[in-house]
């Protein structure tokens, strides 16, 4: 049996057949899910009965573990569990005109990058498509804003899952009809998979996650380095900005004494050369994970290192965290069970 966010058009028509309904009932189904972005129970224009029948034929992947509030009730957290047991996190950010929400790619997450939660729960199952569109509209469904952006930030390394994260960035686009510029498929150096993103027709954002300017210290933060040092991530980076057209963002979290050094500022922007429409580093403060002793940068120091940046030529921009007081915050997704 398929979810109800797996099914594509086509299958929606067959389902429609198969249940002896007309071939319109197909197309309301289709415009109300996904270009209206409601619920199935709220399709009015398609009659109750065959609602329910839908609902049978057409299961959501994930119940509702706990959804939490944070940020003046701006920031939503849900842990979903899926019938296998699964468990993963999905954010929404709300903003006065728009929303963006932030997708799991994978159940936990193999890369083990120390500073990370999902990192240090280690990993557990690959995310379908369906089930990573299904978190966008199950978010959308809370939002009485248009959900506009959609980044692949959540549990999981996204390159590591590359098709299912393809095919629902496809999915995204075609039924949901979100800009690929509102797109960011973010990752920690998988070099094959930026490599195979630059092959994708679309032209999404890529976001690459550094935290070092150097191969010593990224290997001890981000383990894959050992496999794609620096040097080729930016390599493929570069390649990927020049074959889109597209600026490439860079994630920095900024550790006290670890990698928030003015002259590691200077070593980052020297590295961050013979991009195309320039890079431009996010810099934000790490999150405190119960299983990493690293503290956050203070505000005065991210400052300083993005001046740095700057100066050395290099566009730079201090993020704010939302979502910290319900560890929804970059790097702190980790689905317990509560
Ligand atoms: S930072 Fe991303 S890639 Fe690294 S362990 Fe966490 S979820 Fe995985």
């Amino acid at each position: 049996m398929t979810t109800r966010y797996a099914a594509r058009q086509p299958q929606l028509e067959s389902l429609i057949t198969t249940l002896g309904e007309p071939a319109y009932r197909a197309r309301q189904l289709y415009e109300g899910l996904y270009r209206q972005r409601r619920p199935l129970d709220e399709l009015t224009n398609i009659p109750r009965v065959l609602l329910a029948r839908l609902a049978d034929e057409l299961p959501l992947a994930f119940t509702v573990d706990t959804m939490q509030l944070a940020d003046d009730d701006t920031t939503a957290k849900w842990l979903w569990r899926a019938a296998d047991g699964a468990q993963i996190e999905t954010v929404l950010m709300r903003y006065s005109a728009r929303a963006t929400v932030c997708v799991s790619s994978q159940a936990g997450c193999a890369m083990g990058c120390t500073f990370c939660a999902t990192g240090q729960a280690g990993f557990e199952r690959h995310l379908s498509a369906g089930e990573i569109v299904e978190q966008v509209l199950r978010a959308q469904h809370a939002s009485p804003q248009r959900v506009s952006n959609v980044v692949f930030m959540g549990m999981g390394e996204p390159l590591a899952n590359t098709e299912a994260v393809l095919d629902a960035c496809t999915r995204l686009h075609d039924d949901l009809g979100l800009s690929a510029r509102h797109l960011t498929v973010s990752t920690v150096g998988m070099v094959p998979g930026i490599e195979r993103l630059t092959e994708f027709e679309l032209p999404v954002t890529l976001a690459v996650s550094l935290h070092a300017p150097d191969d010593a210290l990224r290997e001890q933060l981000v383990p894959l380095n050992r496999r794609y040092p620096l040097a080729a991530v930016l390599d493929a980076a570069r390649a990927y900005a020049e074959r889109k057209g597209r600026r490439v963002s860079f994630e920095y979290a900024c550790i006290d004494g670890v990698n928030d050094l003015p002259h590691q500022a200077d070593a980052l922007a020297g590295r961050l050369t013979g991009f195309r429409g320039g890079a431009h580093v996010n810099l934000i403060p790490l999150n405190d994970t119960a299983g990493y002793p690293g503290r956050p940068s203070d505000g005065r120091r991210i400052a300083a290192f993005a001046d740095r940046l700057r100066a050395g030529g290099v566009e730079a921009t201090v993020r704010r965290n939302r979502g910290t007081a319900i560890d929804a915050a970059c790097g702190q997704l980790r689905s317990r069970t509560p």
